[in-house]
């Protein structure tokens, strides 16, 4: 997986910070869209960046007031398929990545979502990058839209990618707070992939 042409959505947690030490894209791109763990997802993601020498953009889009679940409040939005269904989210975040990649000359929008994403919400499906690819096809700019680790576990993105712990250890993931609550499927998963892995021990959760 490369991709030199590349933006890549940087959320500071750990799927997106191993497909930056795996596809080295020109440009990590953080989006402050008013989530609430914004400011640390912010400091992950500068700090993975740094690490990793990739070169790091940060742009606000405040969309929090049509945002729902638990990244901007505990209260879901009716019909939510799993309790963090922002509506629209990734569309929205990657259309402001398409135009970053426009303003940049650049060509691809990369994002880190894996297999498990698509079991909590259809914007984390095969089908919907391959939809969202058409609609950015058909657009001028000609940017494209490619999932690489769709067919992936975290775990096996994580192990391919070879990003060491001294990286891994500034990434954040919970959805409710700056601080990890320990109590939500972004702080479940990121304890999970990493005792799965070995790199945590069950002594060290939270
Ligand atoms: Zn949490």
């Amino acid at each position: 997986v490369t991709a030199a042409r590349a933006v890549l959505l940087l959320s500071g947690g750990l799927d997106s910070t191993a497909l930056l030490g795996l596809a080295r894209p020109a440009l990590a791109l953080f989006v402050d869209y008013g989530q609430r763990p914004a400011a640390a997802e912010g400091r992950a993601a500068a700090a993975v960046a740094s690490a990793l020498s990739a070169e790091l953009e940060t742009v606000r889009v405040d969309l929090r007031e049509i945002g729902a679940g638990l990244l901007r409040d505990d209260a879901p939005a009716p019909g939510s398929p799993s309790p963090e269904w922002w509506p629209y989210r990734n569309q929205l975040l990657v259309t402001a990545a398409a135009a970053v990649a426009v303003r940049r000359g650049l060509g691809e929008v990369l994002t880190a979502t894996v297999a498990s994403d698509g079991q909590r919400h259809a914007d984390g499906t095969a089908e919907f990058y391959d939809a969202l690819d058409a609609v950015l096809r058909i657009q001028e700019g000609a940017v494209r839209v490619r999932a690489p680790a769709i067919a992936m576990t975290s775990a096996e993105l994580v192990t391919s990618s070879g990003v060491g712990d001294e990286v891994l250890g500034w990434t954040v993931s919970c959805h409710r707070g700056d601080l990890p609550c320990g109590s939500c499927p972004g702080c479940w998963k990121r304890d999970k992939v990493l005792l799965e892995l070995g790199r945590m021990r069950p002594g060290d959760e939270p």
